[in-house]
């Protein structure tokens, strides 16, 4: 090919084939559930991005959820900077982890403690490990298309990128240890009841997206999530709410506030790192403190507790306080659903668009979506020829309809406004 012709992120991303994986240093990036090749960003800013050939795009990604403020926002680089003037990492206690532990104690309902790790995929790790060693058993139930993170005993029939490149159960996990983990299709209430009935005393811990968001956006039904809550109670075992998505996005509280029910073991990421690697998990104390150095259950982490990363966390957070980022981004929430309204009407398709907050999925498909098997429905041929128009035209959703979209406080009216025009015109050439 002439490379005189070719763009700048073509030619990066034919020297990261080289040299990495797939390209990409996660999967969903590679472009594979819409085809094409990804492009390369040259810098973030509010609720856009450029790429490195100078095109911008308001971008409904969000670095996958942590930009709820919008890129980069002064606070947060404030914090960053301000913190690296005092040294990047100690290994040694710094004040910024109490800040953070008193932060996330006072916010978040069921949390009593709190240990810092860096990734959701660390958080979930340790909550399962946890909730093994306080009730010695040893299985594990979680639910077709929810996503935990890479964790080896939560890759079974797992959602987000495993569910995009179609390996929901990843090679690499010993049959006996993926045989630990039991299944379920999320919403069945009396599936739910049946396995707890023939093994609930077996069961260590029930994980889940208390709202699912790796197989796009749906909702839990009325009942299901209290159900879950007094099954888990009555049989002894460990509810794990993975707020790593919704916390701190749903509500201050995350999702648990919204709904009332408290899990006893809670795993955060995303939104409480600013952008920087962080993960957190948290829950009552009398299983707490169930971890080393005062438990049996080991649990470590040499960059655990990293001063930028806690200093950019609770930047982001105390400024979602003060400016009421949470009302604002219901506002902007109901601002883009009626536009996707609109554009819908406007364009005679009946799809189905989900929307809690500011997390939405437009699912191509015109039955209703409650979990896996209904969102497996949408037509993923036409969402790839929507992202592509979307993508050419200025507006970037996330590479696969497996994925939930973004909105952040940052987003302007004229980027609802683009993305009205561009989706409007996506739709019609469908
Ligand atoms: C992103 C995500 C994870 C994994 O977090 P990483 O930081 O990517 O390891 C876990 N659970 C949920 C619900 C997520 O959305």
């Amino acid at each position: 090919m002439d490379t005189f012709l070719q763009s700048r992120s073509a030619s990066l991303f034919a020297e990261a084939l080289q040299l990495i994986p797939g390209g990409v240093n996660s999967p969903v990036r590679a472009f594979r559930g819409v085809g094409g090749e990804p492009f390369f960003v040259e810098k973030a800013s509010g609720g856009r991005i450029w790429d490195v050939d100078g095109r911008d795009y308001v971008d409904f990604v969000g670095t996958w959820g942590p930009a709820i403020l919008g890129h980069a926002p002064a606070v947060v680089r404030d914090a960053i900077t301000s913190a690296a003037q005092r040294g990047v990492s100690f290994g040694i206690p710094n004040p910024l982890e109490v800040e953070m532990a008193r932060q996330i104690v006072s916010w978040v309902p069921s949390i009593e403690k709190v240990r810092m790790v860096n990734s959701g995929t660390e958080a979930t790790m340790s909550c399962i490990r946890l909730a093994r060693g306080f009730t010695q058993r040893d299985l594990i139930l979680k639910f077709e298309g929810c996503y935990h993170g890479h964790v080896d005993s939560l890759l079974v029939k797992a959602g987000s990128g495993a569910l995009t490149h179609g390996q929901p159960d990843s090679a690499g996990i010993p049959k006996s240890l993926a045989a630990l983990t039991l299944t379920l299709p999320y919403n069945d209430g009396e599936a739910l009841e049946r396995i707890f009935v023939e093994r609930g005393r077996e069961i260590a811990a029930v994980i889940v997206e208390p709202v699912p968001a790796n197989a796009g956006l749906y909702l839990p039904r009325p009942g299901y999530l209290e159900k879950m809550r007094s099954l888990c109670s009555e049989y002894e075992t460990v509810l794990i709410f993975d707020e790593v998505m919704t916390g701190f996005r749903l509500a201050k509280g995350g999702y648990q506030e919204r709904c009332g029910i408290h899990p006893d073991l809670t795993a955060l990421g995303k939104v409480i790192g600013g952008g920087l690697p962080v993960g957190a998990f948290g829950g009552r104390t009398e299983m707490m403190d169930y971890l080393s150095p005062d438990g049996p259950v080991y649990q470590a982490g040499t960059l655990s507790g990293n001063p930028l990363a806690m200093a950019a966390g609770l930047a982001q957070l105390r400024e979602m306080e003060r400016v009421g980022g949470w009302n604002r981004l219901e506002e902007i929430g109901a601002e883009f659903e009626s536009g996707v309204k609109r554009v819908l009407a406007r364009s005679g398709k009946r799809y189905n668009f989900r929307r809690i907050g500011s997390m939405f999925c437009l699912y191509f498909t015109e039955g209703d979506v409650w979990d896996l098997a209904s969102a497996q429905r949408s037509d993923k041929a036409a969402f790839g020829r929507f992202f592509h128009g979307c993508r050419e035209r200025g507006v970037y959703f996330a590479p696969s309809q497996f994925e939930a979209g973004f909105l952040c406080v940052a987003h302007s009216e004229a980027d609802l406004e683009r993305t009205e025009r561009v989706t409007g015109e996506v739709l019609s050439l469908l």
